[in-house]
């Protein structure tokens, strides 16, 4: 599903990843974990295709493709879900007329019919009652004024939607209470499948209580340091990243 060879990525002239090696499964979900600053957000953002961030070395391969190659809403036309650490307020588009533009872009991308208001609504309905998402929600402009469990929650519902082959989280689980972690991570597990890949990204062990990962690895300084089982999240959470055994060591 995803392949990440001696991943080089420059920002502003800097280099923040330093060789990145990072293979993922169709079905398997992997968690990123690492301190702050150690680069985590720069692989999502290298992997959604923003401006500024270079690629200067190594390889990206979706379904076997060079992803980099493609333009961010390519990418998410061919199946590839980002969700970012800081979701962005999109003020005067409702949260529901969001969703659906999303959803048909993706769809016609598939070779697939567009849906109607009403075929919209009635899938819309059914997958945002599963995450707590009220009408109200729905009407209101995408994530102005929305809590951090609601941006949460709104976000994973356009994961349900989208049924990406590969969804890249980004997880701000600092800002989440534990009802709005367990809803996110329901709709996230409920979303598991053997045809679909997962990368978790958070800073906190937390999560993978909620999410648990077939493969943990730890990203400090710009590369992954050590690759284990779910086991070793609660490794690091016992010792810190400091204290953890590298690979490497
Ligand atoms: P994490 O998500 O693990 O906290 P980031 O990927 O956000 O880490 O940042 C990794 C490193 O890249 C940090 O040292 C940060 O200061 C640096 N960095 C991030 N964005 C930029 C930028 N736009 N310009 C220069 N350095 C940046
Ligand atoms: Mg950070
Ligand atoms: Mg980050």
């Amino acid at each position: 599903m995803l392949e990440i060879k001696d991943l080089h990525v420059e920002v502003g002239g800097k280099e923040i990843l330093k060789g990145i090696n990072l293979v993922i499964q169709p079905g398997e979900v992997h968690a990123v974990m690492g301190p702050n600053g150690s680069g985590k957000s720069t692989l999502s953002y290298v992997l959604a295709g923003r401006p500024g961030y270079e690629v200067t070395g190594g390889s990206i391969l979706y379904k076997g493709k060079d992803l980099t190659k493609l333009e961010p809403n390519e990418r998410t036309a061919a199946g590839v879900f980002l969700a970012f650490q800081y979701p962005t307020e999109v003020p005067g588009v409702t949260t529901m007329t969001f969703l659906k533009t999303a959803l048909n872009a993706v769809r016609v991308a598939r070779g697939e019919d567009e849906l109607d208001a009403v075929r919209f609504l009635k899938l819309v309905r059914g997958k945002a009652k599963d995450l707590n998402i009220t009408d109200d929600m729905l009407k209101r402009p995408l994530n102005v004024g929305f809590s951090g469990g609601e941006k949460k929650r709104a976000e994973t519902l356009q994961m349900a939607l989208l049924e990406p082959s590969l969804a890249v989280l980004d997880e701000t689980d600092s800002g989440l209470d534990v009802d709005a972690m367990r809803v996110v991570a329901e709709g996230v597990n409920a979303l598991r499948s053997p045809e679909r890949s997962m990368l978790v990204i958070t800073h906190y062990q937390r999560l993978l209580d909620h999410i648990v990962p077939d493969h943990v690895h730890i990203l400090a300084g710009g590369r992954i340091v050590k690759s284990g089982p779910k086991e070793l999240a609660r490794e690091v959470e016992e010792t810190g990243y400091a204290d953890i055994k590298t690979d490497a060591a």
